[in-house]
């Protein structure tokens, strides 16, 4: 019976792996650790890593008073691989693409003194940048929380509980938009449900891309009116 159980999962393996091969979705090597999205060279060697010799930015974007640093981890290739793979992170409805890169992030602010704030020492939470309600409903999930998971996994740094903030106004896609459209776009569109577990507390938001800085810099502002502080604005790519 056992025999007969050992080899019915082997063909159901065996079935799953010629459907859902496990090839990395950027370069399309195969033969990846089971589970995994991303094969190790396109993790730590394929995309140009941001210059973090300045503590407070990667970007050339001028930061409002509430946040005290921004980081990204890599520099985006338009039209490149890693808009491919930041394309397949937010609609691919695959989590583990998240939780890898996030782990990725985190490794590398472990292990560069320069990006690594004092975020370690202090009571800090994790932010993922919340979808409005019904965008979550559409995609199903919110990468933002899964590369937060990456990064709890490697640092430890909770993750805030999601109704903790909510994103009130529905907003279209950015993409096109000039920066005081976007600003405009993305006004008050936070609220903070639970003042009191914020209040006085190291926050890092976390998102895939940077852009202009028009939406993690309204959440940020939203979290510093609520009481928090320092706080730290943490992406995979920057544009
Ligand atoms: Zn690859």
């Amino acid at each position: 019976m056992k025999e007969l159980k050992t080899f019915f999962s082997t063909i159901k393996q065996g079935i799953i792996g010629i459907v859902f091969p496990d090839i990395c979705i950027c370069c399309g090597q195969e033969a990846l650790q089971h589970g995994h999205h991303i094969c190790p060279f396109c993790l730590e060697k394929r995309f140009e890593y941001s210059n973090a010799e300045n503590t407070a930015s990667t970007s050339d974007v001028i930061l409002p008073e509430a946040v005290q640093m921004q980081y990204a981890l890599w520099n985006f290739d338009k039209g490149g691989l890693l808009q491919n793979l930041m394309h397949h992170l937010k609609y691919e409805r695959l989590t583990g693409i998240g939780h890898q890169l996030g782990k990725a992030l985190a490794r590398c602010v472990k292990s560069n003194t320069l990006v690594q704030p004092d975020v370690l020492k202090h009571e800090s939470l994790l932010i993922p940048v919340p979808l409005h309600y019904l965008k979550f409903r559409k995609r199903g999930f919110n990468q933002a929380f899964s590369i937060a998971k990456g990064i709890k996994d490697v640092l430890s740094i909770p993750i805030c509980s999601i109704d903790t903030v909510r994103r009130t106004k529905y907003t279209q896609s950015q993409t096109g938009f000039s920066l005081q459209k976007r600003i405009n776009n993305m006004s008050n569109a936070f609220s903070v449900a639970h003042p009191n577990r914020i209040k006085g507390k190291t926050l890092i938001i976390v998102d895939d891309v940077f852009t202009t800085g028009a939406t993690s810099f309204e959440l940020a502002k939203t979290l510093n009116e609520a009481g928090a502080s320092p706080i730290f604005i943490w992406t995979i790519a920057q544009a």
